[in-house]
């Protein structure tokens, strides 16, 4: 196929987009590199079938080869990174989202939207099943990313029941490993960069806040299981495994033998108390779950971490 990513070159895309070469798919990686690197997708670039194209999803996109699929990630995707860039944000999950369901429809071509967890906002049950709406503050903090998300979704859902487009859409929660930016802000790397160099681990508010991580490739596994079924529908990709921040930490430091301390910085507003997926549907349709621990993910990402400093 010829497969079409927004995104391509950020650190969720660049997996995926390994994932797609190796099953011999012609690749289309489209990125403004805003927050995307080239550095993710250097070892692609320079294959006949991988093509890259600079451009921002928020200007009308352009292609004049046939296009049969189309993977719309394009957005900064951190909290420091879309309220650095909160008006490239809402664009991107707007305008951005507009854009390439209009080249979906042209093309002929099927479509999965990149949502997330954060559409659930600081969600008043646990875990999250697709069903659930969510409780999200219209105009916090978040709100260029999450109302852009959810937006998103609508227009996904409204172009395909206006032109019967076969559309999908991955509500992915966090996730980490190698290519993750170093220095936007997740609490991943910034504990595993705190912890090698022997610095303090900065813990926002109280620690007790939880979330949920999916190493990369099993959340991309869940990505192309998606892809590839029939299913047209909203599906939580993420791993149930749940954690509290000071956990967190305490697994990173144990791992790196550091001799980092754990200490108090105040809470980001809007911070989700608790995140966690109900897979239940995936892994009863796609016939997917995650399958690496979180031990075994966390030392393959802090080598990789340790690699680039
Ligand atoms: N966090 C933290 N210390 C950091 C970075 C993040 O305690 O140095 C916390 C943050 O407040 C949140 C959680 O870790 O509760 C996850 O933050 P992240 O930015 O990775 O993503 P989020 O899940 O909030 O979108």
């Amino acid at each position: 196929m010829n497969i079409l990513i927004t995104g391509g070159a950020g650190f969720v895309c660049s997996h995926l987009a390994d994932k797609l070469y190796e099953k011999k798919h012609n690749l289309f990686l489209l990125d403004n590199l805003l927050t995307g690197n080239k550095r993710n997708i250097d070892h692609l670039l320079g294959n006949e079938n991988v093509r890259f194209i600079e451009h921002d999803v928020q200007n009308h996109i352009e292609i004049s080869d046939e296009i049969d699929f189309i993977f719309h990630f394009a957005s900064a995707a951190s909290p420091i990174a879309y309220q650095e860039n909160p008006i490239n944000t809402l664009k991107a999950g707007s305008i951005g989202t507009i854009n390439t369901l209009g080249l979906a429809k042209v093309k002929k071509a099927d479509y999965l939207l990149a949502s997330t967890s954060e559409i659930y906002g600081d969600p008043e049950v646990s875990p999250q099943s697709e069903n659930y709406w969510g409780n999200v503050n219209p105009n916090g903090e978040r709100s260029m990313y999450d109302e852009a998300k959810r937006f998103a979704e609508a227009a996904t859902a409204t172009y395909s029941r206006t032109y019967s487009l076969n559309t999908k859409v991955v509500r992915i929660f966090n996730t980490y490993g190698p290519r993750m930016q170093l220095n936007d802000g997740r609490v991943v790397t910034n504990f595993i960069v705190q912890a090698l160099n022997n610095e303090n681990i900065t813990v926002y508010g109280d620690g007790l806040q939880t979330r949920s991580f999916s190493y990369v490739d099993d959340t991309v596994g869940g990505i192309i299981a998606l892809m590839e079924s029939d299913h047209n529908d909203v599906f939580n990709i993420g791993n149930p495994n749940e954690i509290t921040v000071n956990e967190l930490a305490t697994r990173i430091i144990s791992l790196t033998n550091s001799n980092s301390k754990l200490i108090n910085k105040d809470l980001p507003k809007d911070d989700p108390k608790q995140r966690r997926p109900d897979i239940t549907k995936a892994k009863n349709l796609l016939k997917w779950e995650p399958k690496i621990e979180l031990e075994v993910g966390l030392t393959k990402t802090i080598d990789w971490v340790n690699s680039q400093l």
